[in-house]
Order: C-alpha cells, then structure tokens, then sequence
C-alpha cells in the first residue's frame, strides 16, 4: 500500500521563525498532510532542528550561551510558533541528540566503505587577526558570480549557488571584523560526488516532467556539465565526531549531518509510537512510499543533489519524489530581516489575529511560483474581503436565521437530494477540481478554489433569498436554508486542510459527529452521504459569532507605521 512521507526543512535554532519561512515550507506540508489524511492515505510528517554549524556558534558565542541550551531554547521557541499556527507534525526532533549522531556515523561508514568519502588536501580562509579557521558563515565577502556584497562562505543568499569560500571577493572574518585573512592548506574529507555524476543524472532526468518548473532546471544547469566534491568535515568545537582516528577534533559539515535528521526522527517517531515498523525497510527504503520535501529554494541543492546522492549511494534510503520548493516570501517588497528591523513579530501577529487570518493570508499568497511579497494593507483586504465577507458572512446569515426560525433543527425531508440540486451537482465538479490541484501540491490555487465554491454558496443564498421565502412560504425558506447549511458542511471540510481551526469552529455549530470515512466521502465528493448522515433532521447548536473579524484600517496603519518606525530607528543606529 502506497504511504507518504513529508519532509519540511529543518528550521535552523538560531533565531526566530518569520512568515516567510512559515510560507516557505512548513505551511504547503502541513496542508498537503491534511489533504493526503483526509483522503484517508497513510502519511507523517517528519521535521526538527537543525542545531549544529558555524552560525549557530557565533549567536551562542555572542550571547554566552553553551551551544546545547542555546539550541535547546530555539528549538521550544520554535515548537511554540508550529503549535500555535497548528502546523502538526508526527515528530520534530533535534539534530544534537544522540539517537541523530548514531544515525548519521551509520551513513558514514557505508558512504566510507564504499569509497565515497575521502581526504583531500584545501585550501581554506584563515583570519590572521584573531587566528581563526573561517569556513562557511565565518566568512563574507562579495559573490564571484552575482556581485552581491554579503555572500557568506557557504552559499551566496542572493543567487543560491554554492561558494567557494577562496573565492569570495574582499573577504572579512565574521568572529573579529577584519580583513586581513591568508589562505592556508587544510586535509579535509570529501564527499565524492563527481564520482557519482552519470547516475545521479540518470535518476534526476527521470523527475523533469514531475518536479516544478522553478526547481528542476535550476538543478539541471547546475548538475548537467558536473557535480562538485564537496567538503564534509569542519575544524569545529560542535557537531558530530568523525568517527576516524586520522580525523580527530573534525566535526562533520551541519550540511552533511542535517538532513539525515529527517531519517533519524522518523526512527524515533516510530518508537515513539511503538510502531512495529522499521523506518528504513517500512518508510524510507520502501518502494512504496513517496517521499516528498517541502523547502524553500534556498535549499534546492542540498535536497535535490546531496542528499539524495548519499541516501542513493549509502543503500540507506530511496532518493525523494519530489522536492515542492517554494521560491521567497518578502515583507512589503523587502526581505525579512531582524537586524534592519524589516520584520514582524510573529507572537504578536498571532495575538492580535489569530492563525486562521494569518494562515489564510499566508496559503493565498503562497510564494510557489514566485517571489510573493507581505502587505499588511494586502492582508487586511484579504481578510476582510475574502475569508470575512465570503465564508464569515454567509455561515453568519445562514445559521442565525436558521437557529431564530427552527431551533427544534430543519426537516430531514428539506435535506434529501443535495447531490441532485444545481447547486450540488457544481459543488461536486468543485471538489474534484479542487482533489486535482491539491495532489499537484498547488495550495495557492487550491485555497482560491475552495473560496470560489464560498462564492457560489454565496450566490446561491442571495439569489434564493430565504428571509423573504419566509414570508411567502416558509418551507421553502426553511428548503434554502437546509440546502445552504449543506454547502456549509461542505464549505468546512473543504477548508479543513488550510485553516484547520475555522474549520472546527464551522463544525461545532452543528449537532452531528462526522467519522473520518464521512469526512473523506465530502472531501471527494460522494455527496450523497448527506442523504444518510442527515436522515434524522439537522439541528444549529447556538447562533454563530463573528467567526472572522475584520481588520480595521487603524489598525493596519499602525502596523505600518511601526514596521517603518523600528526600520528607520535601526537605521540610524
Ligand atoms: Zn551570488
Ligand atoms: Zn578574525
């Protein structure tokens, strides 16, 4: 039986989580595991922190923090953020654990074995000031391929390739500030990836027509002449031991251990649960199973090219599906950044709007095809407009008037036959429209189908305008009203994977249970099951509240202010 395994990048514990990486990856995978759930497939979603690497140690380092409780407290800071924003995972892990080191020295030894993984001889940036080795983030200088002028020495963040870091432009230490940096000659151990080009490329072609147009011929430019050896061991005093004696004092790169995280929590996720199941030979090594990570394009390469090399040559894992990468989410135009004071504080955001206004903004703006940009005067016409005045208004109107006329609950004669209806016949073109789009992991699209069933809803209601039936002849308001409490039904479970907590509350106001098998005939719509399960009437438990309040213009205006404010403050200093 097929199964499903979703991945969402590890976040890094060094820093708050901000919208964008919400937008990025946690939220597709999140929606895309609810859509598979409630199509009743066997799936989990796998995440954690990745806690080890040279960024990590420069904030501890700054803060005079020991880097595990450093970590430690990123990592609850986190979990708090995914709780709240009701991102569920099966299990979020850590990446400085024990249970991840011994996973990670076992993809060592067979990558070793077989020849893959060997010393060489590198050159590396040495500060001469504070006679530090400065791989990776140690370092910044200007990108010798796009000119940007904060390339670090692992990758540049604004054309994504992989630096190397002897050939940045103008480089300067990050632990002191200067520049007076030599090159020196260092033994590391690499991971031999040119060995390897014609099978990779053997395997990667056979994804061109299943990846996305924005992630497979990035890879493909980047992997067609070549693939680089890559380094694998740092001169570090925190990550993993390299488990050879000619290698003492080396840790391995964060790069080579984080993403074997994915695999190392499954196998605690299955303990956990007391799964009789083996994650290697049930999950990640089985045939069946579709492996797909959620990203941002940032990182494409490690997960389209690395990874699935060492998971392909350790024999340890089959190689990823698919990689749904998002490309960026910015802030009104700009990238989020904490130190220039273009940010938002998520904690507060969510204080003052809830998940259900934040996630829906957030799916709608889904930056899956190309850079997407957060307006807070966007996000409260989005709101206000859509969530609010479709979906909010119409359960409001509907159920009020149904509580105020048939507060005993509507006649089950009124709700025979929905699937026959005009209305029923659209609603069930909708949602296997909206099945297509969602299994092609195009939540953006899917959301805004969804919204477009709340318009017909919408329509149909207005049209048959059930307060002036009333007084004409009241069953046939009370046949309207049945019909459109129906589409609410709907409406409810079709949200359910992108605002899981609206959807509950839309639900709660009805006196039935749905089973996830009623739940699974809706959301592909065999709706005929309403015919059954509303066979003994329909009853409206209490007249609904403001489900979705709206966002006035003062309060959006502050916002501004304040993100301009602390921008200009920052600024200055
Ligand atoms: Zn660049
Ligand atoms: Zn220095």
């Amino acid at each position: 039986m097929k199964k499903y395994l979703v991945t969402s990048a590890l976040p890094y514990a060094n820093g708050p989580i901000h919208f964008g990486h919400l937008a990025g990856a946690y939220l597709p995978a999140d929606v895309y595991t609810r859509h598979l759930r409630l199509l009743g497939e066997n799936v989990i979603h796998i995440s954690g922190s990745d806690e080890h690497g040279v960024a990590i140690m420069l904030n501890a380092k700054k803060e005079g923090k020991n880097y595990k409780s450093y970590v430690d407290y990123w990592h609850s800071e986190h979990k708090k953020v995914f709780d709240k924003f009701e991102v569920d995972f099966d299990f979020f892990g850590q990446t400085s654990e024990p249970y991840h080191a011994e996973e990670v020295l076992k993809w060592f030894d067979e990558l070793y074995k077989k020849k893959l993984i060997e010393p060489q001889d590198n050159q590396q940036l040495h500060c001469k000031s504070c006679n530090n080795h400065l791989p990776d983030r140690f370092v910044e200088g200007i990108c010798y391929k796009c000119g940007y002028n904060k390339a670090r020495g692992d990758e540049c963040p604004n054309c994504g390739i992989w630096i190397d870091p002897v050939k940045l432009i103008d480089p300067v230490c990050k632990i002191c500030g200067s520049s007076d940096i030599e090159e020196i000659t260092v033994t590391q151990w690499y991971l031999k990836l040119s060995k390897y080009h014609e099978k990779y490329r053997k395997w990667f072609e056979s994804k061109k027509n299943v990846w996305r147009k924005t992630v497979y011929p990035f890879v493909d430019s980047l992997t067609r002449e070549s693939l680089h050896d890559r380094a694998i061991t740092r001169d570090l005093d925190w990550g993993i031991d390299v488990p050879l004696p000619e290698a003492k004092g080396k840790k391995f790169y964060v790069w080579f251990d984080a993403p074997i995280g994915y695999v190392s929590n499954t196998k605690q996720y299955l303990e956990k649960i007391g799964s009789s199941e083996d994650y290697l030979k049930d999950w990640w090594k089985n045939d069946d199973t579709e492996i797909v990570h959620f990203l941002a394009k940032d990182n494409i390469i490690f997960h389209a090219v690395i990874f699935p090399v060492m998971g392909m040559e350790s024999g340890r894992i089959n190689p990823p599906s698919d990689i749904p990468a998002n490309q960026y989410l910015n802030l009104e135009g700009k990238q989020f950044s904490k130190s220039t004071g273009w940010y938002i504080d998520i904690d507060s955001a969510f204080e003052q709007f809830g998940a259900d206004a934040i996630r829906y903004y957030l799916i709608s703006i889904m930056p899956e095809q190309s850079d997407s940009s957060f307006a807070w005067k966007d996000f409260a016409a989005k709101v206000n407009g859509e969530l609010a005045n479709n979906i909010g208004n119409l359960i409001n109107r509907c159920l009020k008037f149904a509580y105020k006329n048939w507060e005993g609950g509507l006649n089950p004669e009124y709700l025979k036959g929905f699937v026959q209806t005009e209305i029923g016949k659209k609603f069930k073109a909708a949602i296997l429209e909206h099945k297509n789009i969602v299994d092609g992991k195009e939540f953006k699209k899917g959301i805004e189908q969804v919204m477009s069933m709340g318009q017909m809803a919408n329509i149909y209601f207005s049209d048959l305008a059930p307060w002036a039936q009333y007084k004409e002849d009241p069953m046939e308001a009370e046949r309207t009203i049945a019909l459109t409490s129906i589409q609410i039904i709907i409406l409810s479970i079709m949200l359910s994977p992108y605002l899981p907590g609206l959807s509950k509350k839309i639900l709660d106001y009805f006196d039935f249970k749905l089973t996830d098998i009623d739940k699974k005939r809706i959301y592909t719509g065999e709706l005929e099951v309403f015919d059954e399960l509303l066979a003994s009437g329909l009853k409206i438990m209490e007249a609904p509240k403001a489900l979705v309040p709206k966002i006035e213009e003062k309060v959006i205006s502050k916002l501004e202010e304040d993100l301009q404010g602390k921008a200009e403050e920052l600024d200055n200093v």
